[in-house]
């Protein structure tokens, strides 16, 4: 298998070992020639997203940096008289979806040999880079807003990251993450593909448990790479010949950053201009996800749509599931108030992806619940 990369807009490819996280003429990167999975994997011992791997499109020699990522459990719960079901995703080793990626990426990155990274984040992605890179022994800088609570900072530097706090927006802490990539090999959650090939594994997770039930599945969107990498585990289950057909994607954005939701609903292929305010849905306020273009297609593709929810909603809605005893951050609660807020047919059964731990947050929340 030759392993790299495709441009998405231009067609050019590159090689992995030219370290590139986006293309020359600026069009995010998909990686090339990644197999569908045979039916081996579901027959594999192995647990957790290296059961997939295959579908991951690495380098086969590449040996897994790996921490038990995956492997997520899957709850039933009944809210207002209708009945759901919760992907505990936050269950990994670094309490978030995120790992997931991370787990892929850096197996990566250790394998071309790459001792430096940076990233940028608003806290879950960064603590699973810095974990994972901890793991890999490969040092690491996070660019974070200054706004990133206290709690996901100290996580970071606890796994060895150095930690740059950058004023202003989420959106700032990208752009200079960005300017440091000169130097640094950008890891990007962002953009990098890989990442998004990691997240993937979700979705055959939940294909081996729950099999075709899996109708309509809410996802939060930020940069909307876990949604792009579900869109992308289905897909390739379809086009294998497992699954008869793609699960409705609905996208959950925060009322005060709707780049996706807004590009939606006025019928855009790329993110939308909004301007942007603050959310206690930190971990999805990204203004200018560079992936939008692969966001808005997997949504359009699968029949599915967005919803904005907000802050008031959104903390209800973690109070609910708390007092149903799941405790998830504010942006995984999200899923919650937009579940809500959805078409009636596509309430019942559904599955909704929790994507952070409660954990992560409880500082937020003692300034609301206490
Ligand atoms: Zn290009």
């Amino acid at each position: 298998m030759t392993t790299g990369y495709r441009c998405s807009l231009c067609n050019r490819t590159y090689r992995i070992e030219e370290r590139v996280f986006c293309c020359g003429c600026g069009g995010y990167l998909e990686v090339a020639g990644a197999p569908l999975l045979g039916k081996e994997a579901f027959r594999s011992r192995v647990r957790g997203i290296w059961r997939y791997r295959e579908a991951f499109g690495l380098p086969e020699d590449a040996v897994p940096v790996s921490m038990g990522e995956g492997n997520t459990p899957v709850v039933e719960r009944r809210f207002d008289g209708v009945s759901c079901r919760l992907k505990l995703d936050y269950m990994q080793p670094t309490g978030s979806f995120k790992d997931r990626g991370a787990s892929v990426l850096l197996t990566l990155v250790r394998h071309l040999g790459i001792t430096d990274i940076c990233e940028d984040s608003s806290g879950n992605a960064g603590a699973a880079v810095s974990a994972y890179a901890a793991a890999a022994g490969v040092r690491c800088t996070v660019f974070v807003p200054a706004y990133t609570p206290t709690g996901k900072i100290t996580q970071m530097r606890m796994y060895g990251a150095a930690v740059v706090k950058v004023p202003g927006k989420r959106q700032d802490a990208n752009d200079a993450a960005l300017q440091h990539a000169q130097n640094l090999f950008y890891t990007s959650h962002l953009w990098h593909p890989y990442f998004v090939m990691g997240l993937k594994s979700a979705a055959y997770e939940l294909w081996e448990e729950c099999g075709e039930s899996v109708e309509t599945l809410f996802v939060p969107v930020g940069s909307g790479g876990f949604l792009e990498g579900l869109f992308s585990g289905f897909d390739s289950l379809f086009r294998a010949g497992y699954a008869a057909k793609l699960p409705k994607l609905i996208g959950v954005q925060a009322s005060a950053c709707t780049p996706i939701h807004t590009a939606f609903t006025t019928h855009l292929d790329g993110y939308a201009d909004v301007s942007v305010g603050t959310t206690v849905a930190e971990g999805i306020a990204v203004q200018r996800p560079p992936r939008a273009a692969a966001v808005l297609g997997a949504i359009r593709a699968s029949g599915g749509y967005t919803i904005a929810v907000e802050d008031g909603e959104i903390l209800d809605a973690a109070r609910t599931l708390s007092e149903s005893g799941i405790y998830v951050e504010p942006t995984s609660a999200s899923v919650i108030a937009a579940w809500r807020k959805a078409d009636k047919n596509d309430k019942e059964g559904a599955v909704l992806v929790l994507t952070g731990s409660g954990l992560k947050a409880t500082d937020r929340y003692s300034g609301y619940f206490s």
